[in-house]
């Protein structure tokens, strides 16, 4: 490709992003921002996609997984039977057609696949079947400003799998999770598979895939001791409210130490603008740390109750990550008779801040209890994932370690989630119908690019990993003004380019310092510069990612590449 009438629009700055990648995205002219989480890529930014979903469709293709497209737009209906519709949240985009009938722009795609699927298919004899698709998602996200990290559309691969058994299912799981370590090996980067929370999404065994980077939002807790490692929701929120960034929750009002409170007062305190809001507090009652989720009216509508660290009070973050770590989807679940119970607490609670008594607490929890916690022992840690779970983790004794985390991969064991609700049921071999037994298996294929570039870049700019760069070579004449130079430049991007070695020519009248800058900022591995030696036959090659770099002559060239 020619860069003379290229569209790279590179730029010297950026003001807006504030994540490494989304800067350099836009800086080296990889894509363009058209509204808030929503991205043209421009040709270098699709060049990349393109080289993540070769080696994702190559690998799922390997593990047996046929590929299919669905449509965006699906009927509320499918999400009615799932009764996801109403328990999404407002991430989920709903819209309704010219005849007011309502729809959504799938954030994902269990239902229509499920639905699909109990048309199509209903005898063991045709499972297992694992079906997927490379497709554009829509999520209204609360904050999409972390550029590809967080669009509220993107791009992701998601895979469906349809068993008659569990073992089966197990097995795919098996597979499909080799799938990941092979793609996310071969894009180049430095991740761990962690165990997960089940999320939204529902269903036990799960695994995402994270990219390790500090830019990442998630934290990962591994086990210095065992192979231990999992995504932790509550160092994440406590993280978030550290950071005040991710956070619903504003931030905390510096209320003086003690003191009687008027109910009045911490009633506005309690109370938050949407309606939609739940405020999740913990409090120390009987000695016993309790979660509870407390609503504008100060109705209570959740808890549980366990050993959750030393924490006194502290806050938690927007209900879909309460209700996430409550392990719940929607509304209070739980033992008859604790709602009752907790709305007790809740109330004692509120009287208590009034009192000044919990205050003092209240207080130090905005203003101390945003530390994240560093020296979780495993047991300490286990309660979390226990709430989080249901049930308990290893326990080696062993000391817990956190580092931060691109979610770029998540698989899960759905179970009979979808099909018992959407009643898609096959045959098995006694003529006995069951429902499918399902698994899912998400891929962030535009989060990607910017993960990639997260752990892939200098001070100078990006440094593609080989297999996804946009282009091999970045062949650079530096003077195309002089004869010598243009012709060398000329044949070798001939010759380069019939070899099937994708080349970047940058052709154009700019100065070296330009072409040099703009170079290093786009990240292509590997420079060819035609410059002053030219008349001597000699060009330069120069790797970015180490900056080695040997002299040649240009007829040696091919030879020589990586
Ligand atoms: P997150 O925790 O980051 O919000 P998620 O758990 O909601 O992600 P999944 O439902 O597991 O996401 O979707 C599968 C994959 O899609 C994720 O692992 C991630 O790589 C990608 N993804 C999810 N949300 C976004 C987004 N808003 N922008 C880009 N990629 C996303
Ligand atoms: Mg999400
Ligand atoms: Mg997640
Ligand atoms: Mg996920």
């Amino acid at each position: 490709m020619r860069q003379k009438t290229s569209l790279i629009p590179t730029l010297r700055t950026v003001s807006e992003a504030e994540m490494i990648s989304h800067q350099l995205l836009l800086r080296a002219g990889y894509m363009r921002q058209v509204a808030a989480g929503v991205y043209s890529f421009l040709p270098l930014g699709q060049r990349v996609l393109q080289k993540i979903i070769d080696v994702v469709r190559d690998e799922l293709n390997r593990a047996g997984a046929q590929e299919l497209l669905m449509p965006a737009l699906n009927p509320a209906e499918l999400w009615q039977e799932s009764g996801r519709y109403n328990t999404y949240g407002p991430e989920l985009v709903k819209l309704q057609d010219r005849h007011g009938r309502d729809f959504i722009l799938g954030p994902t795609h269990e239902e229509t696949i499920t639905d699909l699927v109990r048309g199509e298919v209903n005898t063991y004899k045709k499972l297992p079947m694992t079906l997927y698709q490379i497709q554009t998602k829509f999520r209204d996200e609360k904050r999409p400003r972390s550029g590809l990290l967080r669009g509220r559309e993107f791009l992701m691969k998601d895979a469906y799998s349809f068993h008659a058994d569990r073992e089966s299912l197990d097995q795919t799981y098996e597979e499909l999770y080799q799938a990941y370590v092979n793609i996310f090996t071969r894009l180049g980067l430095n991740f761990r598979a962690v165990e997960a929370d089940a999320g939204a999404i529902g269903g036990k065994g799960t695994h995402e895939f994270m990219v390790l980077s500090d830019a990442g939002e998630d934290t990962i807790a591994t086990c210095e001791a065992c192979d231990y490692a999992a995504n932790i929701e509550m160092a994440e929120v406590i993280y978030k409210e550290q950071t005040h960034e991710q956070s619903s929750i504003p931030a905390p009002e510096k209320v003086d130490t003690p003191g009687k409170k008027s109910i009045e007062d911490v009633s506005s305190f309690l109370n938050l603008p949407s309606n939609q809001f739940i405020k999740s507090l913990f409090f120390i009652v009987d000695e016993e740390p309790v979660l509870v989720l407390v609503r504008g009216d100060h109705e209570v509508n959740e808890v549980k109750v366990k050993n959750l660290l030393d924490a006194s009070v502290c806050e938690l973050a927007d209900e879909e990550t309460v209700r996430r770590i409550a392990g719940v989807e929607t509304g209070f679940v739980g033992p008859v008779g604790l709602k009752e119970k907790v709305k007790i607490i809740a109330d004692q609670a509120v009287q208590s801040i009034a009192d000044g008594v919990m205050g003092a607490n209240l207080v130090d929890t905005h203003l101390v209890h945003v530390q994240p916690k560093r020296d979780f022992t495993v047991d300490q840690y286990a309660d979390i994932r226990q709430i989080q779970e249901g049930d308990a983790c290893p326990r080696c004794g062993g000391m817990i370690q956190f580092e931060r985390g691109i979610e770029v991969g998540h698989v899960f064991k759905l179970g009979t989630k979808y099909s018992e609700a959407m009643n898609a049921n096959f045959l098995d071999a006694n003529g006995k119908e069951q429902p499918f037994i399902m698994g899912c298996y998400g891929i962030g294929i535009s989060r990607l690019v910017a993960a990639i570039i997260e752990q892939h870049h200098d001070e100078n700019g990006m440094i593609w990993p080989i297999n996804v760069a946009p282009f091999a070579v970045h062949l650079i004449a530096v003077n195309m003004k002089k004869d010598e130079q243009a012709t060398i430049a000329e044949g070798l991007y001939e010759k380069l380019t019939k070899a099937g070695i994708e080349v970047l020519f940058d052709d154009r009248f700019e100065r070296a310092g330009v072409k040099f800058k703009d170079a290093d900022l786009m990240g292509i591995p590997v420079r060819i510069t035609v410059g002053a030696k030219a008349s001597e036959g000699m060009v330069e090659i120069k790797l970015r990612r180490t900056g080695e770099s040997a002299e040649l002559a240009h007829e040696d060239v091919l030879k020589d590449l990586p």
